[in-house]
């Protein structure tokens, strides 16, 4: 989370903005900038790499005038650290200027978009699209193209806008990324932190999503939006980029989905991650002594092999249920607990009802959530967006990459809370920059997981197992494949083989094993040989490079090696294609299984 401020009143601009600016700066920012206006004179424009507190000397004996000023600190997602991509972010004719903490998601359209009409973009921000969609909707009044414009906009945003065109006011607006208006004597300031009013005003007023404030010298007003819809997608073909199915589409986008959920978070030096959607709850979690993950379906998968990442890691002990559970079971808890709670929609309603029920007994509440702005993320004390984007086949696949990725990320930075020392954290960091290369590699198997799927399209049940990381894998497997091709498919863990579902093995059941190289690899053999010694047909998900597993059978596929903990992320892709193949061979309707429902918000 970047830092903003605003000025407008008496005194001179650009020294406030500074101080602000410093105060704000402790999260470590890798950039700044300021615009400062005066009458109707050529706007004071200028934005630099680096740090400000090392730069406030130089900066101070610029000598600028003008009492109405904005000013930014910079976190990059979208583009380099370089001078054109710290903010403020101008219009084609440096008339329109805009501050912004957050991330445009649907930025790659708007651009597009923007260019064929016409406009010139000089840097890689997603956030240059909001001066210039703010510059076309433009027609004398800046708060009413700004928010016409932010109509056009999927994602988070707290913004800052002024322009000489309708001089004399900033136009503040927020969703999902914090904006404080203080008010002072014949002053306003605005501001990410309160931190950076306090020495000028105690009277605060927070904005609010989906409101926009006007400052003017002496008097501002806040007008509310009604909540913006964010399906915005056109129609479902045309989505669906080529691609046969939204799920096959939304497989192959397990990359961007990876880079997405990590992107601007890795602080690689520092082997560390930056999350500022915890910055609020930073020091509670520091005392926190227990951990709850909360969720249903795949998103629990995903939340228990969140558990096992942050036990090994963060050494926190961890409790995972599923919320229709634990909203009416007895858990025991105490204030030392936190409670996580993950959900692709961030809507679904027993997971909402544990975590209201958790609110109530004081815990606090953190959110994993891919739909910005759900009542998820709106309700939890702090959160993590995915930033997966839109998912719409029924049967979750990216988002559960995307949610796998936030784990990894929370594990590190809870790990780096506690003992985890800057090796071990780079190490973990370092291969989560590595991953999207990865996942890449792993869609490079579709053609040979197809044919595999011709092969097993006709049997009846499955059987899925694995080991630590890949037992929840295992789980999810087999959910996706019953999900979608109403072939019966259970799970296992490798070692509870022996403890019952050795029975059913035989040369009818396929075993599906996810056997990559990890510390229990040996483990995992011994129960492919049970399952062989049975004449149990096998399907093993290996790592590159491992010529013994083919012993075992003929049907492997090989994923990139990676860190023990990661390795879910890319072991998951081919059950995932191995599930779609099987439905669409049989003819089932994909994207819409029999009796299933995308986000459910029922009981
Ligand atoms: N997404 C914007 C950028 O990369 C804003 C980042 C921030 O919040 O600092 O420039």
């Amino acid at each position: 989370m970047c830092g903003i401020i605003g000025y407008i009143g008496k005194k001179d601009a650009f020294p406030i903005l500074i101080s602000g600016l410093k105060r704000m700066e402790y999260r470590g920012y890798d950039s700044y900038g300021f615009c400062v206006l005066k009458d109707k004179e050529t706007p004071f424009l200028y934005k630099k790499t680096g740090k400000i507190s090392e730069a406030e000397e130089t900066l101070l004996d610029f000598k600028v005038e003008g009492s109405l000023g904005i000013g930014h600190s910079r976190w990059a997602t979208h583009g380099g650290v370089t001078d054109a991509n710290a903010h403020p972010h101008f219009d084609c004719h440096k008339n329109i200027f805009v501050v912004h903490n957050g991330i445009i998601e649907n930025y790659k359209e708007l651009k597009e978009k923007l260019i064929e009409e016409g406009h010139t973009f000089v840097s890689q921000t997603d956030t240059e699209v909001l001066p210039h969609l703010i510059e076309k909707y433009f027609e004398g009044n800046l708060e009413e193209a700004v928010r016409k414009a932010l109509k056009d906009v999927r994602g988070t945003y707290g913004i800052l806008v002024t322009s000489n065109a309708d001089p004399d006011k900033i136009v503040a607006a927020r969703f999902s990324s914090p904006l404080i208006l203080g008010l002072g004597k014949d002053e306003f300031l605005v501001a990410s932190d309160p931190a950076a009013l306090i020495t000028h005003t105690r009277q605060i007023i927070h904005l609010e999503d989906n409101e926009l404030a006007i400052l003017k010298p002496n008097k501002f007003f806040i007008l509310k939006e009604k909540a913006p819809t964010f399906i915005t997608w056109d129609s479902e073909e045309a989505e669906k980029k080529g691609y046969a199915h939204f799920m096959l589409k939304e497989i192959m986008e397990s990359p961007e989905t990876i880079q997405n959920a990590t992107r601007g978070r890795l602080i690689i030096e520092d082997g560390s991650v930056k999350l500022g959607g915890l910055d609020s709850v930073s020091e509670q979690l520091k005392q926190i002594k227990r951990l709850v993950l909360v969720a249903c379906g795949t998103a629990n998968y995903a939340a228990r092999i969140g558990k096992y990442m942050i036990e090994e890691y963060a050494g926190i002990p961890v409790e995972v249920d599923v919320a229709s559970e634990f909203r009416y079971r007895s858990p025991i808890l105490d204030k030392t607990t936190a409670a996580v709670f993950v959900s692709q929609s961030g809507e679904t309603a027993d997971t909402l009802a544990a975590m209201r029920e958790m609110k109530k007994k004081g815990l606090l509440t953190i959110g994993i959530t891919n739909v910005v702005g759900s009542s998820q993320a709106r309700e939890t004390d702090a959160g993590v967006y995915t930033r997966s984007g839109p998912e719409i086949a029924v049967a979750s696949t990216k988002a559960f990459l995307g949610q796998l990725s936030t784990l990894a990320m929370l594990t590190v930075y809870l790990g780096r809370q506690r003992g985890m020392d800057v090796t071990e954290g780079k190490k973990i960091v370092s291969e989560l920059l590595r991953l999207p290369g990865l996942a890449e590699k792993t869609l490079e198997r579709a053609p040979e997981i197809e044919k595999i799927a011709e092969k097993y399209q006709n049997f009846k049940n499955f059987w899925f197992m694995g080991r630590k990381y890949h037992f929840p894998i295992a789980l999810e497997g087999a959910l996706k494949l019953k999900e979608i091709s109403y072939i019966h498919a259970e799970g296992s863990a490798g070692g509870e083989l022996k403890h019952g579902p050795l029975a059913l093995i035989d040369e009818n059941i396929p075993v599906v094993a996810l056997c990559p190289d990890s510390p229990i690899y040996d483990k995992m053999i011994s129960n492919l040989e049970e399952v062989v010694a049975r004449k149990g047909k096998l399907i093993i998900i290996a790592t590159e490079g491992d010529k013994q597993i083919k012993e075992l059978t003929e049907d492997v596929i090989y994923i990139p090696k990676t860190l023990d903990l990661l390795t879910p992320i890319l072991s998951t892709i081919p059950l995932y294609l191995f599930a779609y193949y099987i439905a669409v061979l049989l003819g089932r309707d994909v994207d819409k299984p029999r009796n299933l429902a995308k986000s459910v918000t029922v009981e």
